[in-house]
């Protein structure tokens, strides 16, 4: 059984860094992709955002992140909205530069001179598990490598919060599970607020302190589950009784949002 009584390390009390509220947003075409959406991103944690394709998880993140209007309601950020990280499925990096140029992009458009960036860039690099690849091209690295770039390209503006849209869905699955792996090293170690979104259920228990299940278009949150199952999350956490648990739960929760 799981332990009921545990605490959630994130409890409500812990201050949000950004809230949607009352959030609704319709596109041009007339598509209502979110309606009446409640949701507080508390400081530090790692948030997913699970849902079936097309129930507006992305048009989330690209509200948090200020691309785009919306239609009524309010986000509030509790200080200077700062950087942001925007990690996306595809890794969009440019085929004609190498690694350390891809991850300087961020800071060459903010005018940042590359000899002054490079240590930032090679901190980024190793925080990702890319040392020694500075010099190599996209064309020459495997889907999960190119991944571990788009990741430092995020992180070398060091930002409060990374989004993260789907990042590990068009890796294989032994790829997936070692980047996961990386990414609660890295969330733990660094102390970022990370918003992620996906519609595997699996992913989302194994990597999240809270998950949001969002219902069927228009988007709002359906259910709330804390993940209160403290770090470090290992590989053995996979194959364990409480994550078999929290899958039930959490795929029961997203079969009533689905059917609602
Ligand atoms: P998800 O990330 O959950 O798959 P999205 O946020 O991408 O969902 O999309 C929510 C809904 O809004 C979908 O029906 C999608 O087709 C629609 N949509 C997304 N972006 C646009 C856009 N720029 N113009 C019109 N409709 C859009």
């Amino acid at each position: 059984m799981l332990q009921k009584n545990r605490p959630d390390p994130f409890p409500v009390e812990t201050p949000s860094l950004v809230a949607l509220r009352g959030v609704d947003k319709v596109y041009s075409n007339g598509v209502v992709a979110l309606k009446g959406l409640d949701l507080a991103v508390r400081e530090g944690e790692l948030l997913s955002l699970l849902g079936p394709s097309g129930c507006g998880k992305s048009t989330v993140l690209r509200l948090i992140a200020g691309l785009g209007d919306l239609s009524s309601g309010t986000i509030e950020w509790s200080n200077r909205r700062g950087d942001i990280g925007f990690v996306f499925q595809d890794p969009t990096l440019m085929p004609w530069a190498t690694v350390f140029g891809n991850i300087y992009l961020p800071l060459r458009v903010r005018g940042v001179p590359k000899r002054e960036a490079a240590a930032r860039i090679e901190r980024a690099m190793e925080q990702v598990g890319l040392a020694g690849f500075g010099g190599a091209y996209p064309r020459e690295l495997s889907g999960g490598m190119r991944m571990r770039v788009s990741i430092a390209r995020s992180l070398v503006a060091e930002p409060k919060i990374l989004l993260m849209d789907e990042p590990f869905a068009a890796l294989d699955e032994i790829t997936r599970f070692k980047l996961n792996d990386d990414l609660l090293a890295l969330w733990a170690s660094q102390r970022w607020t990370v918003v992620f979104v996906t519609h595997s259920v699996f992913e989302s228990v194994y990597l999240s302190t809270r998950i949001l299940v969002m219902s069927a278009r228009p988007g709002r949150v359906a259910a709330e589950v804390p993940i209160a199952v403290p770090a470090p999350r290992d590989p053995s956490f996979r194959t364990s009784h409480a994550y078999a648990e929290h899958c039930r739960i959490v795929s029961a929760k997203l079969a009533q949002a689905m059917q609602a």
